[in-house]
């Protein structure tokens, strides 16, 4: 029998918002050990549902059902399924894309990526990294795949007290992994890559970007290209800047093959666009991917006048009739703040900005309704009318 953990009046309005964890500083009482399967119950004994536990998280509990459900090894393994067959009817034009996104998959914690052959998962929590057994067996049984990588290496993983790791759980991993997205195809190095190897979540805006493109283009905070690489063929000249060295030379051999030409430059945005400024350099579409400027909520301050910075910089950059694609992914900044940040960018500019779409992370990455902290990434595609 699954140990009991009793919760607060407050853990309990919050289930019902549908919420799906509940704070340390909402546990009554526990009779579990970190990483265990739990039954969850109000003060007055009544079943809430069953969860996992962690003994070291602020986030002692994570909802796998609600009342009477029992959260064995045969509902983890419909859910897995459930998962995978969603993105079987997305028809995504890739073959590296998400398969079970957390929460929103209600798998909390648990991410799993497919690149081609290969697939990569991270267990967040204690309880997942407990359930990782079970989920390999689920997904060899499913999938059959080459090899499966635990890239066990965020730092989320340490305030669960588990170690940071990489791991190959089953079959090999090669060094490098080629999948395609869209029209390009990349190398991966799924074991140091950032996130599990690419950003999957902006696949789908990448793709509405290149439908605006034109001109000269400039894609800020390139990584390996993405942006750039699905925009060229509609742009006359493509300059990409990151500021890290690996990245411009997986940029540079990621356009080489793809027989497309790119400038690809190591540099700080922040600076490379003040440069462009004084200079006198302009452009026709101009992409802004930037990392999570606000990680935590006292960050939100400082990483609005970056989002505002590199913003208004950009908008000064563009030609009349230009696009400018921005992006934020700090689910800290909310999409009306964004929208805020990037109005008031415009406003200093003295430029008049229409919105032409508000996108969100790629369909394969849901938001779970009641759950803000699955909204993170925000996309605006925005046009510079003419004077
Ligand atoms: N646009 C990419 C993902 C960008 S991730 C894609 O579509 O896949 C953010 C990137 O910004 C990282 O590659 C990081 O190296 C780079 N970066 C972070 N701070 C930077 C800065 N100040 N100037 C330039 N690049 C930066």
């Amino acid at each position: 029998m699954p140990a009991n953990v009793v919760i607060s009046p407050r853990g309990e309005q919050r289930l019902q918002t549908g919420h799906p964890w509940i704070y340390r500083s909402d546990i009554v009482e526990s009779h579990a050990s970190g990483g265990d399967r739990v039954v969850v119950r109000s003060r007055r004994g009544q079943v809430l549902g069953q969860a996992l536990y962690s003994d070291q998280s602020q986030i002692a509990l994570r909802m796998l059902t609600d009342g009477e459900q029992e959260a064995d090894d045969a509902l983890i393994e419909r859910r897995i399924l459930a998962a995978i067959a969603f993105r079987e009817t997305l028809n995504i034009n890739a073959t590296a894309y998400r398969l079970v996104h957390g929460e929103s998959d209600r798998l909390p914690s648990l991410i799993v990526d497919q690149y081609g052959d290969y697939l990569v998962m991270q267990a967040l929590s204690q309880g997942m990294d407990k359930l990782t057994p079970l989920v390999v067996r689920v997904l060899q049984d499913r999938l059959s795949p080459r090899g499966i990588l635990a890239r066990n290496d965020p730092r989320t993983r340490t305030l669960d007290g588990l170690e940071q790791k990489v791991e190959v759980l089953a079959g090999e991993i090669p060094d490098v992994v080629h999948v395609h997205e869209l029209r390009v195809e990349y190398e991966v190095d799924l074991r140091h890559g950032q996130k599990t190897g690419l950003f999957l979540d902006q696949r789908d805006n990448r793709g509405a970007a290149a439908l605006y493109a034109h001109g000269r283009l400039l894609d800020c905070f390139s990584y390996n290209g993405g942006f750039a690489l699905t925009m060229a063929q509609r742009c006359r000249e493509v300059i990409a800047l990151d500021v890290s060295e690996d990245a411009v030379a997986r940029i540079k051999a990621n356009a080489a093959r793809n027989n497309v030409q790119v400038d690809a430059r190591a540099g700080n945005v922040f600076d490379e666009l003040r440069a462009f400024e004084r200079s006198g350099e302009r452009f026709d579409t101009i992409v802004l991917d930037p990392p999570a400027f606000a990680k935590s909520k006292s960050a939100i301050d400082k990483a609005s006048s970056g989002y505002k910075e590199i913003n208004l910089r950009a908008l000064k950059l563009l030609n009349p009739g230009g696009t400018l694609v921005t992006c934020s992914c700090s689910y800290n900044i909310s999409e009306a703040a964004f929208a805020q940040i990037i109005y008031e960018a415009a406003i200093d500019a003295g430029v008049h900005v229409t919105v032409t779409e508000k996108r969100m992370q790629g369909r394969d990455h849901p938001v779970l309704l009641g759950v803000p902290e699955t909204y993170y990434l925000k996309c605006f595609i925005l046009r510079r009318l003419a004077d």
